[in-house]
This record gives C-alpha cells, structure tokens and sequence, in this order.
C-alpha cells in the first residue's frame, strides 16, 4: 500500500487530496493544525481505515519532531507540502507589513522545508520517493504582468528556489521533486469566483504526480502538467 502524508489536510486542496487518494486505497497521514476541530476530514476518516490524523502546525519544530516519532520509521511514497497562506491582503507598494511578510515567510517558504529535512528518510526508504510543494503562480517572475501581491509572491518564489536547490540535493538519493501550481481553485484561498473545483484540480494534480521523473524533478508545473517559466 502507498502512503503519502499531506499538510493544511482540513480544508480546501489538502482536504481533497486526502479523500481521493484514500478512495484509491493510499494510507493517508492527514496533517492539520486542530483535528477537533476538522469536522469534515474526521467524519471522512470515520468511514475509511486508511487515513490518520495528525495534530501539525507546520512552524512548529516541536509537533514536526512529535510527528517523526509517532511515524518510527514508516516510509512515505509522497510527502505533499499543501499548507499555506495568502499573507496580507492589499499588500499593495507602500502598504507592506513586516511582521505578516515575515510570518507568510515562515508558513510559506522555511516551515515546508524543515518538514522536508525532518521527514527525508521517509521519503527516502519508500517506493516512489517523491515530494510535491504547492507553490503558486503568482511566485513566477516570468508569468508576472500584474504587480502587486508582494507578500504572497515573494513567498511563493523564495518557496521555488528552496525546492529547486532541494531537487538538486535529493536526486542522488532517488528522490523527486515537483512544484506544482494548482490552478485557481474554489476555496477559502481561491475564493468563489475561482475557475476550477478542489475535485477537478485535485485529479489534475495526480496526473502530474504520476508522470514526475527525475529527469523532470524540480520542475514548476502548471496545473495541466506543462512548466511553467520561473
Ligand atoms: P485554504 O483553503 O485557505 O487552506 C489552507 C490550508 O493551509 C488550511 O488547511 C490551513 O489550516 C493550512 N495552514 C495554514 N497555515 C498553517 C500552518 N501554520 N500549519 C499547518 N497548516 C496550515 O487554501 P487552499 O486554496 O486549499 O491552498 C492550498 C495550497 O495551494 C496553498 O499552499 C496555496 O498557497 C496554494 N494555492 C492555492 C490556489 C487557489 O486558487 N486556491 C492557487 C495557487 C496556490 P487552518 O484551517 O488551520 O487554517
């Protein structure tokens, strides 16, 4: 049986993500910061055995230390780094606030990081050695014609020069890396006009997942599998 263990499981993609790939049968680790408080991912993992729920707030070195202990050793096919945060909304030139940019930094870029270097070896000891990070387009210097969003795009690009240097570390030891953007997805994040449902996108996101390769590793893909340019 694969595995994966998916952060920010609760809601939105990360919810999703978990009920599709236990209805394919994977073992799901279900990361979230309150699981009493998680109604939907708990009355869904009443109804499957395959999935567990883990307490993780991901900025917090202590429940990733918990998390690696309670895991003992247990192999994870894919790693999926889901959780995030817009940030600061209006963080318009002239209007940016230090201490959200810094903890966007801290949710966004750092924590999925140390939750990789904390859980390699798992990543490592599994059949499909794989990690995926959801990044965002707005992080893409090339796809910016907009401006603006300062907090939320620095995040999201500082996130892809992370996961490139990672996929470029980690290659020797088989592992494979994908940045992935999900499109514009219905969520809390996405809001209601957003072009795609967590279902749909979700789907799309598998596709991608199954046809990474080391050759493509550390790739910044588009939500139909095409690269996007940095
Ligand atoms: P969402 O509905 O707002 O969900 C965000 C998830 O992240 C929630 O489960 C939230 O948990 C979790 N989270 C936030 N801070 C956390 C922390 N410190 N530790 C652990 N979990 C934390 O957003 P979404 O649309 O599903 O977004 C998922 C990912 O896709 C994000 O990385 C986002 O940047 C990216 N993305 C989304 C879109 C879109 O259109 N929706 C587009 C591009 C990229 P709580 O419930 O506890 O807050």
């Amino acid at each position: 049986m694969n595995s994966i263990l998916i952060t920010g499981s609760n809601r939105g993609i990360g919810l999703e993500l978990a009920r599709q790939y236990a209805q394919q049968g994977w073992r799901v680790h279900a990361c979230c910061r309150h699981p009493e408080q998680a109604t939907e991912l708990q009355t869904f993992a009443d109804n499957t055995d395959n999935i567990q729920i883990h307490e993780l707030d991901i900025t917090s070195p202590e429940q990733i230390n918990l998390l690696v202990d309670s895991l003992n050793g247990e192999a994870i096919d894919i790693l999926f780094n889901n959780a995030g945060i817009y940030g600061q909304n209006n963080a318009s030139f002239g209007n940016t606030d230090i201490d959200k940019w810094l903890h966007t930094f801290h949710v966004n870029t750092i924590a999925p990081l140390k939750l990789t270097e904390a859980l390699v070896n798992n990543v490592a000891s599994s059949e499909l050695k794989t990690i995926a990070t959801m990044s965002s387009k707005m992080g893409s210097m090339a796809d910016n014609g907009s401006g603006g969003s300062y907090v939320y795009r620095s995040s999201k690009a500082a996130l892809n020069a992370a996961f490139v240097s990672a996929a470029i570390d980690l290659k020797s030891r088989g592992i494979k890396i994908a940045i992935l953007h999900p499109g514009w997805v219905k969520t809390d994040m996405g809001g209601p006009n957003a072009e795609i449902d967590t279902h749909t996108c979700v789907q799309q996101l598998m596709k991608t997942l199954d046809s990474l390769s080391l050759e493509t590793s550390g790739s910044f893909f588009e939500i139909d599998g095409s690269i996007i340019p940095w």
